[in-house]
């Protein structure tokens, strides 16, 4: 429900008809509603509009590769570039609909990162055993 007296966001003179379904921000009946996204405010479905980062794509793509190539350097960048592009959105800085690329590889980096390094110890390891004998 919407409090006593609250007005619209964006048009401080207007009464506030609805709440936005991500920030809460109050909208009015004249603010424009975009039919990909409703229930948002206009700031917030301008922002879901905008294309992924540029980041967001090199993210997954260093990812993706680390992933079929199992190329260990490639993870690790992946897994950073999806960690700063995460938090950069979680600021408002970068656009929403990087979050999914951002977070997978953030993800696909850090296993295939991890996994890469247990092979490489394990694979030490092996070496070291037979060196023994
Ligand atoms: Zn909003
Ligand atoms: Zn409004």
């Amino acid at each position: 429900m919407l409090p006593e007296g609250a007005t619209c966001a964006v048009h401080a003179s207007a009464p506030a008809k609805r709440t936005c379904t991500r920030c809460g921000a109050f909208a009015c009946l004249s603010c424009p509603e975009n039919p990909f996204y409703p229930g948002m405010c206009p700031a917030c479905s301008a922002r879901m509009a905008q294309p992924a980062s540029l980041r967001s794509y090199l993210a997954i793509t260093f990812s993706g590769l680390s992933a079929t190539i199992y190329c260990l350097p490639f993870g690790i960048v992946g897994a950073i570039l999806g960690h700063l592009e995460v938090q950069a959105i979680d600021r408002g800085e970068a656009p929403l609909s990087g979050r999914g690329y951002a977070n997978a590889a953030r993800w696909i980096g850090v296993v295939t990162g991890g996994l890469t390094i247990a092979i490489a110890l394990i694979g030490g390891v092996l070496a070291l055993i037979s060196a023994v004998d």
